[in-house]
């Protein structure tokens, strides 16, 4: 990429880095960036700065976030009683974006996938356990909702919490996420209407 000379170079080979950017897209980026006012990009660079070193995981429900607490954990208006599992922070957005969950979450930050080799062991499933019995501190679970992906890592994982959840033998309802996510769906694609129809049919898994 000489002909673009080295500092442009060096951009688009980073932007390169990113996923779904290939080399077009990574060019196109660049020249824009190129073009923009100096104090934008600074913007844009500073935030991609600040994100990387303060963002971690939230202390209790272990999504992405910048405090000790996420303001969903932390917020008072939120059922703590009700813990739904969800796989990302991707998918816990998209169910906040339906408005018509109250609970608070627990982000498994990936599923069990023996073909890329995560275990259980790899995914945030040992805090959702302290979690369920009370180790925090905070209020009795009475119900946890599984909103992993219906995926065969998915449902496996789904499978796998349950049996984690009836060992440890509490007084806690078990739901799935009811039809309507379609099989093999990612949750952040579907939209609202579906997910929130998913969760109000959600049946107790017995
Ligand atoms: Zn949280």
């Amino acid at each position: 990429m000489d002909y673009y000379g080295s500092s442009i170079g060096r951009l688009i080979e980073s932007l390169q880095s990113l996923p779904g950017v290939g080399l077009k897209s990574a060019q196109r980026l660049a020249f824009h960036i190129i073009g923009m006012p100096k104090e934008q990009v600074k913007s844009i660079a500073d935030s991609l700065i600040d994100a990387r070193e303060n963002v971690h995981f939230c202390s209790r429900c272990q999504t992405l976030t910048d405090g000790d607490l996420c303001p969903i954990c932390s917020s008072s208006r939120r059922d703590q009683s009700t813990i739904m599992v969800v796989e990302n922070s991707r998918d816990l957005a998209a169910y906040e974006r339906t408005g018509g969950y109250e609970g608070v979450y627990h982000v498994l930050q990936g599923v069990i996938s023996p073909m890329t080799g995560v275990g259980p062991n790899d995914i945030r499933l040992k805090e959702l356990m302290q979690r369920l019995q009370n180790a925090d501190g905070s209020i009795p679970v009475q119900e946890v909702i599984i909103a992993t992906s219906p995926t065969v890592e998915g449902e496996s994982t789904a499978m796998y919490i349950v049996k984690l959840i009836r060992m440890l033998d509490l007084p806690v309802k078990i739901t799935r996420i009811a039809s309507g996510v379609p099989v093999g769906g990612d949750i952040e694609n579907i939209d609202e209407v579906t997910l929130e129809r998913a969760l109000k049919g959600r049946t107790e898994l017995k």
